[in-house]
C-alpha cells in the first residue's frame, strides 16, 4: 500500500487542505517552494500511464481543485501544476499526484 493510500485512510497524519469525494489534497512533507501541495486521487492509480477513460472526471476534478487551492493560497502570480510519471519522469510514490507548486519565481526547465 502507497503512503498515499495511508493518509486517504487516515493511517498517517498529513495537512489536508481539501478533500471530496474524489480527490484529497494535503502540503508535501519536503516542500520545494513557499506552497508545495499535492492533490491525489482518492482512487488508487499508479500514475499517468495507467489512467483509463473512466478516469477523465478524476483528472478534471484534480486539476480543478488545485486551481481552486492555488486560489486560496494567493497564486495570483502563477504557480506550475507538474505531473512525474514512471521512473524516467521521477515519480517516487506510485499513486498518481500533481503538484501544485508556487509563491516564489520557479525555473524552467526542471533538472
Ligand atoms: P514524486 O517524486 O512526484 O513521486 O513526488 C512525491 C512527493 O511526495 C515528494 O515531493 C515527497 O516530498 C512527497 N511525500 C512523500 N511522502 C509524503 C508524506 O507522507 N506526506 C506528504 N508528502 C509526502
Amino acid at each position: 500500500m502507497s503512503v498515499f493510500k495511508k493518509i486517504i485512510d487516515r493511517e498517517i497524519p498529513a495537512d489536508i487542505v481539501f478533500e471530496d469525494e474524489l480527490c484529497l489534497a494535503f502540503r508535501d512533507i519536503n516542500p520545494q517552494a513557499p506552497a508545495h501541495i499535492l492533490v491525489i486521487p482518492k482512487k488508487e492509480i499508479v500514475s499517468l500511464i495507467d489512467l483509463t477513460d473512466e478516469d477523465e472526471q478524476i483528472v478534471g476534478r484534480c486539476v480543478l481543485v488545485a486551481t481552486k487551492i492555488a486560489a486560496k493560497e494567493g497564486l495570483s502570480a502563477g504557480y506550475r501544476l507538474i505531473v512525474n510519471c514512471g521512473d524516467d519522469g521521477g515519480q517516487e510514490v506510485p499513486h498518481l499526484h500533481f503538484h501544485l507548486m508556487g509563491g516564489r519565481k520557479l525555473t524552467w526547465p526542471p533538472g
